[in-house]
């Protein structure tokens, strides 16, 4: 890890872009490649599956890993430095400082994965440490993460922007996931229920409904037709600080995020509400 971090000190006159991955790497990740390559003169993409952000009980065993199909893929890409830690570069032996990013980690993920956020945020100080990145890039598609790094990024004084990219789908709508290995041809399938109960609320809104417990039942009620899919939560929150909304406010923009489980495998994703009169940075959601 010394060495990476030494040999990326050599290039300081240079803009270094750090691409966080946990590898099992699809079109989703190489978008977030692909930008970083455009706008920074060193590319570095890391891949390391954090033991920290999976709890128990959880996939973290039977997480694809593909380091070799990795390399192949980013080869494409021109990419500086390939970073693949292992866990104990990362976490030594009597590691004991974590990170907590408060408030906005709390809903949804943070409920439904006590210790997720607080795992990223500590992986994640330790790579910007190590790389010390001019740029971060992150995907959309993990928009309550990308809320917490925003604000972990500003609340600790890291000298990083963080570059935030739109979520890349499948034709059916289904976002691109590592997860996506796990499901079969009917779960695959029927896992499009995602983006459709997404779309379905987004249609709603377009309509002028202004309530968040009725564009959440038209989440809900796209998710009771597809038998194959159960629906973990829905949330209805406040896209920058992910707090929950009495009533869709008309000048800022919302955040519709969803967890499910399509058979054994546990999905995410969201679309953000954005408000005709303004533009913001949530506006790539395409
Ligand atoms: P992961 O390997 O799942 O930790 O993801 C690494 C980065 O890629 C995160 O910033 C994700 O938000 C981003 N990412 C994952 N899937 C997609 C997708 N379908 N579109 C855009 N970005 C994605």
């Amino acid at each position: 890890m010394a060495s990476v971090a030494r040999r990326l000190r050599r290039e300081e006159d240079k803009t270094i872009g750090l691409v966080p991955t946990m590898g099992a790497l699809h079109e989703g990740h190489l978008s977030l490649v692909r930008e970083a390559r455009r706008m920074c003169d060193v590319v570095v993409v890391s891949v390391f599956v954090n033991p920290a952000q999976f709890g128990p009980g959880e996939d973290f065993e039977r997480y694809p890993r593909d380091l070799t199909g990795d390399t192949v893929k980013l080869a494409d890409y021109n990419v500086d430095y390939i970073f693949a830690p292992a866990p104990e570069e990362i976490y030594p032996k009597g590691f004991s400082t974590y990170v907590s990013v408060e408030g906005l980690s709390e809903p949804m993920e943070g409920v439904a994965r006590p210790g997720h956020f607080r795992g990223v945020a500590t992986v994640l100080t330790v790579l910007f440490n190590t790389i010390r990145p001019d740029f971060a890039f992150f995907g959309q598609k993990d928009a309550q993460q990308a809320s917490v790094v925003r604000r972990l990024v500003r609340d600790l004084a890291f000298d990083i922007e963080v570059v935030v990219l739109p979520t890349v789908r499948e034709q059916s709508g289904l976002a691109l996931s590592s997860r996506n290995a796990y499901l079969g041809d009917e779960d695959r399938r029927a896992a499009a229920v995602l983006y459709r109960a997404l779309s379905q609320a987004r249609e709603v809104y377009m309509e002028g409904e202004r309530s968040p417990k009725r564009l959440a039942e038209a989440v809900r009620g796209q998710f009771d037709a597809e038998p194959r899919a159960r629906l973990e939560y829905v949330g209805v929150v406040d896209a920058d600080t992910m707090e929950k909304l009495d009533r869709i406010p008309e000048d800022r923009p919302v955040l519709i995020a969803l967890a499910a489980h399509v058979g054994r495998t546990r999905l995410i994703d969201n679309i953000v509400l954005q408000p005709a009169r303004q533009k913001s940075r949530a506006s790539a959601e395409p």
